[in-house]
């Protein structure tokens, strides 16, 4: 099994592996690329896209997707904050489904290279959040990658380039990449590297300056005539294609659509963009002065990403830190971050002597319940412990003689609420009493492993005898692989052949190329109470989890009582009031996994079978899609009003018409009765998130201290 390193790129992945003494750079799709896209170095990235054309019945991906497609899916990283979903061919697709079939295709790829891969370190932005690396490793799962471990982007690229130097240093890694600039001051001692401070920018990067050329060739030469969208697009590529080449040569020709050439010289292209250049350096100073570092505190500059090419960039850097960036040989902008990689998965094998250490990016814990009976994160192990990492904690179950109790692993930050995206359950263990007792002879300690090639073991002994009551072991997180669902869903975008199970009529509205559906605005005489009324709402889609929840469960979404349940019978209730309010409109139920977790044994029959029906819908299993990312998106296309109580906080940016008015239709259930009023969303206020440190709790608790919570016992209770 070669070491392999992939760096996951929101516009370009790079795949290396390790040959014994020396990093190789996989030309994984280099046969695709376009001879005006030819340039020295290009052979080794493939553009992160996925990609439609009606030359084709699958999708293209890499170059081909990138130069050839009519319709394209890109940066699709960008989506797995939040497990949004991609349209392609009219079709909706999970993000983790899509960076999967990307991850396939590098795969797919390396074996036109003779080689394979079957397992990887993969790299990830050090500021992404639990959620997302979770996402980026289920995805790589899903494409059959086995993942030893995550390693942060700007870490992995100080790893290529000190393996040949061995020395103590600090380096500053500047990554100015197609969508946002990252800057992060790493130490090198002894063989560990420490990320010390991490600033960026998001939305700016080689897109900004795209735009930026785009427009000095439009004032010149003005568009003539409409441009259809493929001449757009082309004019899109032949933009970029010239910025490209503006940083190694003094001028480029663009041509437009209407045939119109413009010349460019590289210092009209300079001085085009040095707002954009001054932006950028901005968290280069702002991590100085996180460390009350000078610049000349820094030993090492390291330049990568597509942008900082730019020889504007490159002089501004060097003249802010006041020394040379290290030399492209020595530390390629395109190919470091994937190289260093190589060398982790070869150390991490053993292939390599070395001493990569690899931290948890995360906290590892379980969930507990507080003395008010809320559910929250019991942290075991925290954040940045480096591996291998083993700790334990005492817990004690609620009540006495438990028979079993559930012990769920989660992974995230523990300083938000457990239902924050960041925080993801991973798996559930049952822990069997051999001999039921009192609640103080039940007590157990609950240690986690967690080894270098990040699998966690997970052991429970009781305090009291010492006995052994739980021994397991969580493999690759993203647990065990792909459901049936998502192997379905990959299929269909791999093949281009069935869809998502979605109800005829959604994806009957879109078919071949999606055309944007102009939101069809509900006026304000729709109340509840005028049924029928002319333009009531032709599509409604319903939250079906949040109306099954509606006076069942503390206010707090996420948390539950042991005895709360959503409501099967309640939700097909408001379906009922709806279609009597609103005859003739096409309404959509979208309930989520906890719905399906929680809702009652004697109602699993008649939801299992609503499914299967489609007469209620799910995200598919396994791509930790959320619900009400499904009710946008289905609202999104069709135009239609969605029934909910939330306020759709984290979708409002991608969905601004959820702050519009006749959008949203607001339910109150009380005593049998249903009642909709329209309602808005409200922008989300400003968040300031603090940083608060970490705490390592990285001694063992004796047995003798107090609990520090209770695991709520709910299996094999009577
Ligand atoms: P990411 O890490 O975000 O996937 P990359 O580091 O691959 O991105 O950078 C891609 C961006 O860099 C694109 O906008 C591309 O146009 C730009 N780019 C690539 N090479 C150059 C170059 N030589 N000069 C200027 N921009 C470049
Ligand atoms: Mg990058």
């Amino acid at each position: 099994m070669t070491a392999t390193g992939i760096d996951f790129g929101t516009t370009n992945s790079v795949v290396a592996q390790w040959l014994g003494d020396e990093a190789e750079v996989l030309a994984l799709d280099a046969h695709h690329i376009d001879a005006d896209w030819r340039r020295p170095g290009f052979d080794f990235l493939f553009p992160s896209v996925v990609g439609m054309s009606s030359l084709r019945r699958g999708p293209l991906f890499g170059w081909e997707a990138k130069l050839r497609s009519e319709e394209a899916a890109e940066a699709c990283k960008r989506l797995l904050k939040s497990d949004e979903y991609v349209k392609i061919r009219g079709r909706r697709y999970a993000a983790t489904t899509v960076a999967a079939s990307v991850f396939q295709a590098m795969r797919d790829g390396a074996q036109h290279n003779l080689t394979t891969i079957e397992r990887a370190v993969i790299t990830v932005p050090a500021n992404a959040t639990g959620a997302a690396r979770y996402r980026t490793r289920a995805a790589a799962r899903f494409a059959g990658i086995e993942v030893q471990a995550l390693l942060n982007e700007p870490t992995a690229a100080a790893i290529s380039y000190v393996h040949d130097l061995e020395e103590d240093v600090q380096i500053m890694v500047f990554d100015w990449g197609g969508g946002t600039i990252d800057v992060t001051m790493l130490d090198h001692q002894d063989g560990f590297f420490e990320e010390r401070a991490s600033r960026g920018v998001t939305e700016l990067g080689g897109l900004e300056i795209d735009r930026r050329l785009r427009a000095l060739v439009l004032e010149r030469a003005p568009a003539r005539t409409a441009w259809t969208p493929a001449q757009q697009r082309q004019f899109g590529l032949d933009v970029e294609r010239s910025k490209i080449l503006l940083s190694s040569q003094e001028s480029v020709t663009v041509m437009t659509p209407d045939g119109a050439a413009v010349q460019i010289w590289q210092g009209e292209l300079e001085e085009a963009i040095t707002d954009l250049v001054d932006r950028a350096l901005a968290p280069l100073e702002q991590c100085l002065n996180d460390l009350h570092m000078a610049p000349r505190d820094v030993d090492a500059v390291l330049m990568i990403g597509g942008t900082s090419q730019i020889p504007s960039v490159r002089a501004a850097v060097a003249e802010v830190m006041q020394k040379e960036p290290v030399a492209v040989a020595l530390c390629d902008p395109m190919t470091a971050v994937a190289r260093g990689a190589s060398i982790a998965a070869a150390v991490l094998a053993g292939e390599v002597d070395g001493v990569i250490q690899v931290a948890t990016g995360h906290a590892l814990g379980t969930v507990v319940k507080d003395n008010i009976g809320r559910k929250k994160f019991s942290q075991i192990i925290p954040r940045n412990s480096p591996l291998p990492w083993k700790e334990c904690k005492s817990y004690t179950p609620l009540g006495d003689y438990a028979r079993g109790l559930s012990v769920e692993i989660w992974e995230g930050d523990p300083d938000r609420p457990l239902d924050h995206p960041d925080n993801v359950q991973l798996t559930e263990f049952t822990l069997a009493y051999p001999r039921p007792s009192v609640r103080e002879e039940s007590r157990f300690l609950l240690e986690y492993t967690y080894d270098t090639n990040g699998l966690l073991h997970v052991k429970a002994t009781l305090e009291h005898t010492g006995e052994e009551v739980l021994n397991e072991e969580v493999k690759s997180f993203g647990s065990g692989g792909p459901t049936p669902e998502v192997l379905k869903e990959l299929d269909a975008l791999m093949t281009g052949t069935t869809a998502l199970d979605l109800p005829a009529s959604v994806v009957a509205q879109n078919p071949g190329r999606p055309v944007p559906t102009p939101p069809k605005p509900v006026p304000s005489n729709v109340k509840a109470a005028s049924p029928g009324a002319v333009g009531a709402p032709r599509v409604l889609v319903v939250d079906g989890s949040n109306l099954a929840w509606i006076g069942r469960s503390p206010r707090q979404p996420g948390v539950y009582e042991s005895g709360d349940r959503p409501g099967y019978a309640q939700l097909e209730s408001a379906r009922a009031a709806l279609a009597s309010r609103y005859p003739g409109a096409e309404i959509h139920v979208v309930v989520d996994a906890t719905f399906r977790h929680k809702v009652a044994e004697e109602e699993r029959a008649a939801v299992e079978a609503a499914l299967s029906k489609g007469n209620v819908i799910q995200p598919p299993a396994g791509t930790e899609g959320k619900g009400d990312a499904l009710v946008a998106a289905i609202a999104d296309d069709t135009g239609a009003v969605i029934v909910t109580n939330d306020n759709y906080i984290e979708l409002q940016s991608r969905h601004p018409w959820l702050r519009g008015k006749g959008r949203v239709l607001g339910a109150t259930y009380s005593r049998g009765v249903w009642v909709f009023t329209p309602r808005t969303c409200v922008a989300p206020r400003h968040r300031v998130v603090s940083a608060v440190p970490e705490v390592a709790a990285r001694a063992l608790i004796p047995p003798s201290s107090r609990p520090l919570a209770d695991i709520e016992g709910r299996i094999h209770e009577e």
